[in-house]
């Protein structure tokens, strides 16, 4: 008995050892698999002039959508949707055709705001006609309603039929008080989608909001790109009679003209704005402004394949990466095809490329790995909205979501970025996952841009399913910090959302994004095989929302 047991027991430890390297050693080889060349290669299509910048509803979208299909098929990716790699998105195209000039008449005299250079105007409503006239101008701060922060601008301001001026970001950021929200971070308050929304509760005519580069995080070409085509949004059964018939912006420039014709220091109202007990102030003014409407129904298509996972394969874990981008668009140095071969060219690659390697475990994970391209991510994260209200896999026994966006071709990073940094224990997986890559984990220097609101991940986070967007991108391994901090400004400043962003073999180094396609495989690997339930960590606004459904 006794002889028996010590050699039971050293068959049971010899054959733990040949398990736990075996499976070692099978990870090592799937994880080889993954390669830069195979990233450009996907690239190299998304990004070509033949897609034309991938727009939902157009060629581009079949084109890119098919293709996925094809590269998910030979990936061996098995399909989600009732036999289907597509998954059907109801939208709703609005594109409005806004006056050249919205009139303001202030105490000091008429104002007439130029289109594009001082104004951007759109409404959601479903109406073809949107007529502004001799309606009230007031400022109300940032246009949060936060009780948390006892923090009120709308508190005795009857916003009914008025148009309300406010600023972009939030007050912590404007002060750089962390007593103030959440300091330099940008909250959910903070984002110009919640605005509207609160705008909207608040019944307001109409809401302009204020830009500046720091508050945005991005300078007002883009608002201007964002606003001269057609936005979408997913359909709504009463055509958006909640909303605000105006949803717009004001330069800078424009709202110190604003606030000089009634009277007022602009830069005085914006510092006062960011103290406890600010109270909304009427302009005295009245304004004009008139705008059409059309609208077109049409349907857009997530496209998702899965690897069924063993034991636990009613668990999932998804990796996602929006296809969609601009398309066609105004002229930028001769140019009008949006190609969007970072945003989000590089991050497709990355998933497929992770997806490449588990393809090639021999041992199946326990958990299902689902690869998710969302549609519409560039009109308010609408295919991953959408995914996440009606999901192939219920969100209880959806374990995580590994998402990226905007992954710079710039080569390998001695750090890894968490964006949304402290949210939730997945953190912890990137320590082990970083450690294991001689690299260190950073919190997003920049929180101020609202990044963790701004990307696919949002849309899981939001509906409580723990969510992480992590890569290298603050200390480059040769160049350090300020090389990068510098070339990062750069891309933003050339390239974001604009028709420069296209591939460059010249320029284009994939060993990055290649170690953090491992890194992130890595992590999911180990989930994978685990019972283990991420969780939002104490303080996070996803907790209760996760809590609420979870058994
Ligand atoms: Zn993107």
């Amino acid at each position: 008995m006794k002889k028996t047991g010590i050699n039971g027991l050293l068959a049971i430890v010899l054959g733990l050892t040949a398990c736990v390297s075996s499976a070692d050693r099978d990870f090592s080889q799937a994880e080889a698999v993954i390669s830069g060349e195979a990233m450009v290669d996907y690239i190299k299509v998304l990004a070509s002039d033949e897609f034309r910048g991938r727009a939902p509803f157009t060629e581009g979208e079949e084109l890119t959508i098919n293709y996925l299909k094809g590269q998910f098929i030979e990936l061996g990716l098995e399909p989600v949707f009732d036999g289907s790699y597509f998954q059907e998105v109801p939208l709703m195209e609005v594109e409005v055709k806004p006056a050249d000039e919205l009139r303001m008449q202030t105490p000091g005299g008429l104002l007439e705001l130029q289109n594009l250079s001082e104004f951007v105007a759109f409404s959601r409503k479903v109406q073809p006609r949107t007529k502004i006239e001799d309606a009230p101008v007031v400022f109300a701060g940032y246009g949060i309603v936060a009780p948390e922060y006892g923090w009120n601008d709308y508190e005795g301001l009857d916003a009914r039929g008025k148009i309300v001026v406010v600023l972009v970001n939030d007050p912590g950021l404007a002060t750089g008080d962390p007593g103030l929200f959440r300091g330099n971070a940008m909250s959910y308050y903070g984002r110009w989608t919640y605005k509207y929304e609160e705008a909207a509760r608040q019944g307001a005519l109409g809401l302009l909001i204020v830009h500046n580069t720091r508050g945005a995080g991005y300078p007002w070409s883009v608002v201007v790109n964002g606003g001269v085509s057609p936005k979408l949004y997913l359909q709504d059964e009463n055509g958006n009679a909640e909303f605000a018939d105006l949803e717009g912006w004001l330069t800078t420039g424009a709202a110190e003209k604003l606030f000089a014709g009634a009277g007022m220091d602009f830069h005085e109202l914006v510092a006062r704005a960011s103290q406890v007990g600010f109270r909304a102030v009427e302009l005295n003014t009245r304004m004009w402004f008139e705008m059409e409407s059309r609208f077109t129904y049409d349907v857009s298509r997530n496209v998702a394949g899965v690897f069924p996972g063993t034991d636990l394969g009613d668990e999932v874990i998804i990796f996602s990466a929006h296809w969609d981008h601009f398309g066609i668009g105004p002229i930028i140095d001769g140019d009008s095809i949006y190609r969007g071969a970072v945003d989000n060219g590089t991050s497709i690659a990355w998933m497929l490329e992770i997806a490449r390697a588990f393809g090639k475990l021999e041992q199946k994970p326990r958990r299902s790995i689902m690869i998710l391209a969302p549609t519409a991510e560039e009109q308010g994260l609408l295919g991953a909205h959408w995914y996440v209200s009606h999901p192939a896999f219920p969100l209880e026994k959806t374990v995580a979501n590994f998402n990226n966006d905007l992954m710079l071709p710039l080569g390998r990073m001695r750090d890894v970025m968490i964006t949304g940094f402290g949210q939730s224990t997945l953190d912890d997986l990137v320590e082990e996952a970083a450690a294991r890559q001689d690299r260190y984990v950073v919190a997003d220097p920049t929180p101020e841009t609202g990044m963790y609101y701004r990307a696919d991940h949002f849309a899981f986070a939001k509906a409580g399913v723990p969510a992480l967007f992590a890569r290298g991108n603050v200390e480059h391994r040769e160049h350090g910090r300020d090389w990068m901090a510098q070339k990062e400004k750069d891309w933003l400043a050339n390239n974001y959302h604009k028709p420069a962003d296209k591939y460059d073999a010249e320029t284009w180094n994939m060993e990055g994004i290649v170690e953090d396609a491992r890194l992130a495989f890595y992590m999911s690997w180990k989930l994978a095989r685990s019972e283990e339930w991420p969780q939002w960590k104490e303080g996070s606004e996803f907790k209760a929302v996760r809590e609420r459904y979870m058994p």
